[in-house]
């Protein structure tokens, strides 16, 4: 039966096999790897991971979606969670972990931020999302597109911008223009450099009016010397703010916030 894309679960299905062949070799999934693959949807990915893959996790809300899955060509070699993955835990799947998907894009920055704690056990992470949103994630210091999400991710990830996705690839089409990124962890060492609550803290604090300046969204967090210290002056904004000078700050202020 032909399922009906439903709008509130974003569902965008890829019916380009040229943009399917150049992501799977981008991904190349061997034998043996631990995947998970959010969103699988009507299974357009999930085909070809696992025509290399032997078996794999998918994370499914839509309820006619994951029975499709459960019953369907493929089900001795998926693992099918119905559930929404902003609920999943990842903790109970096998590390080391891969991550994949075609998110739904109304969610992707909270999905982000939901795998952020699991880092430790993930190899990498490949996904496709709203073009724009990755042009953030990426995003250097000084330019329009750095932000939050930038700052909070580049702390914890390598990230690389792979290819663009047009809308015509998918049924139905997206209004927007789509990409798919890499994430690879940094290292360990670089990961425990970061005091997560802290960091955290004052990067949200810092972003909170863009237009203002640091003297004025820092104020009673970071005192000027400590923010000196790093390079930063309290008259910059937070744009011209490293992702490094971002974690200096933090290390400088862990133990008195
Ligand atoms: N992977 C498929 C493809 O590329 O053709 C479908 C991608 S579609 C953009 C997003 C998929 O995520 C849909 O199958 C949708 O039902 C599912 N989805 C949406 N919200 C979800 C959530 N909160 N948890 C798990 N899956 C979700």
């Amino acid at each position: 039966m032909k399922h009906q894309a439903r709008k509130r679960f974003g569902q965008h299905f890829l019916t380009d096999t040229g943009i399917l062949t150049q992501l799977t070799g981008e991904i190349r999934p061997l034998p043996d790897d631990h995947m998970v693959e959010i969103g699988p949807g009507l299974g357009a990915m999930t085909a070809w991971i696992l025509k290399h893959i032997k078996h794999l996790h998918v994370i499914e809300i839509d309820r006619d979606l994951a029975e499709r899955l459960r019953t369907g060509q493929w089900k001795d070699r998926l693992t099918v969670h119905e559930m929404d993955v902003l609920n999943f835990d990842f903790a109970t799947l096998p590390s080391p972990l891969r991550v994949v998907g075609n998110l739904p894009y109304n969610i992707s920055s909270p999905i982000l931020f939901a795998l952020l704690p699991h880092v430790d056990r993930i190899v990498d992470q490949h996904f496709m999302l709203q073009k724009e949103v990755i042009d953030r994630m990426v995003a250097k210091p000084g330019t329009s597109d750095y932000g939050r999400l930038s700052v909070m991710l580049q702390a914890y990830y390598d990230m690389e911008l792979l290819f663009d996705v047009p809308p015509e690839s998918f049924s139905p089409p997206p209004r927007v223009m789509s990409a798919i990124v890499r994430m690879e962890p940094r290292s360990k060492a670089q990961r425990d450099e970061v005091p997560q609550t802290v960091f955290s803290k004052i990067v949200s604090a810092a972003f909170a009016q863009k237009r203002k300046m640091l003297r004025n969204n820092w104020a009673d967090l970071v005192p000027a010397e400590i923010a000196e210290h790093a390079g930063v002056a309290m008259t910059a904004r937070a744009e011209e703010v490293s992702c490094e000078q971002f974690i200096q700050i933090a290390k400088a202020l862990q133990h008195t916030i």
